[in-house]
């Protein structure tokens, strides 16, 4: 039995089905910003859009203070919501409340060969970073959970940078390997690539909450102010009146994001020696100021009112696992396992 996507039809035209997720961490960065949100609010006007708040997969690292998850999804909501992801416009919902993505994560995991597992690139490369400690069966089984994540409800597009690639492919082929073995009843989602920039943090690396060098969208204008005073600039430019190397500065690519318009200019003046990195830094700050403020605003109001979190991830996840209880019969039903969801709840 072939599951179609059910989605809205508008003017006629079925839109296209997105799923996305995030692993919720707290308050979210500039990078997040810039690398997700601006996206999940772009995707959400055009297409039919389940935006996961992903608490399994924190499980992977964090199930020794698993306590501390529920605060984290609500610091990273709020952060969706004040970027101004619409939850009328999309779908919010919290992955452990849809209970079907966790059995169907046992019926695929019966198909899906270690093997493949072991092969995704990150696998070994976070337990040689995060410790021995992370190499749990569940770490391990986290491909299987994601390709859940994605087919449950149905997604046809997931947005992904060219890294991510190899994780959508593997998703990929769980799902031909379940349509082969029991018939075309999930969709094989296609990758919506998006150029996701490498945002840099204050220190010149990529911009990471691990690293200690981000600037929180939740940071007063004081605190970015002073991250951005502090932040690394072109080393090879001391004075004033040497020449640097914008392309290669982290102030310099804030003025690209946040104020364009000067941007060409602020690059010829730093190139011809004609500015100082201090008033530069200054600058960058007011404007990076300007553009959090609204988000500032509309995150004071969401703190302040708790229950509208609530009340959109339960709206949300009651709206997914609808979907999800759909998926998971279908596949129930072609593995010729017995029971529909509603006779199984009868028992
Ligand atoms: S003048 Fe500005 S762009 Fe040039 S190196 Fe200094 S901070 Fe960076």
């Amino acid at each position: 039995m072939a599951l179609a996507p059910t989605s809205t039809v508008t003017t006629g035209v079925r839109k296209k089905r997105v799923m996305a997720g995030m692993r919720p961490t707290g308050k979210l960065h500039v990078g997040h910003l810039l690398g997700a949100l601006q996206n999940f609010v772009a995707l959400s006007r055009e297409a039919e859009c389940f935006y996961e708040v992903a608490d399994l997969h924190a499980l992977t690292t964090k199930f020794d203070r698993s306590s501390e998850i529920a605060d984290d999804i609500r610091e990273m909501v709020i952060d969706w919501l004040a970027a101004g992801v619409d939850p009328q416009a999309c779908t919010i919902y919290v992955q452990s409340r849809i209970p079907e993505i966790s059995e169907m994560v046992v019926l695929l995991s019966m198909m899906t060969p270690v093997s493949w597992l072991e092969r995704v690139p990150t696998y070994k490369e976070q337990i040689v970073e995060l410790g021995p400690e992370i190499a749990t069966h569940g770490f391990l089984g986290y491909p299987v959970l994601q390709a859940v994540d994605i087919a449950i409800v149905r997604g046809e597009g997931v947005p992904v940078g060219r890294d991510q690639l190899p994780h959508l492919e593997l998703t990929r082929e769980i799902v031909r390997r379940f349509n082969h073995l029991y018939g075309p009843v999930l969709v094989e989602p296609s990758p919506i690539l998006s150029n996701t920039p490498l945002v840099p943090g204050a220190d010149g690396r990529k911009m990471s909450k691990s690293y200690d060098n981000s600037i929180l969208l939740a940071d007063s204008e004081q605190i970015t102010t002073e991250k951005v005073r502090r932040m690394f600039t072109d080393p090879t430019k001391i004075h004033k009146n040497d020449p640097g190397h914008p392309e290669t500065c982290p102030v310099f690519f804030f003025h690209e994001a946040f104020n364009a318009v000067a941007a060409d200019g602020i690059a010829h003046r730093c190139r011809a020696g004609l500015l100082g990195c201090v008033e530069n830094k200054a600058d960058m700050a007011k404007h990076l100021n300007a553009a959090l403020a609204p988000f500032r605003e509309r995150r004071r109001r969401l703190e302040a009112s708790p229950s509208i979190v609530d009340e959109i991830l339960d709206e949300g996840s009651k709206r997914a696992r609808d979907v999800a209880r759909q998926t998971l019969d279908g596949v129930r039903a072609a593995m010729g396992l017995s029971g529909s969801s509603a006779r199984r709840q009868a028992v």
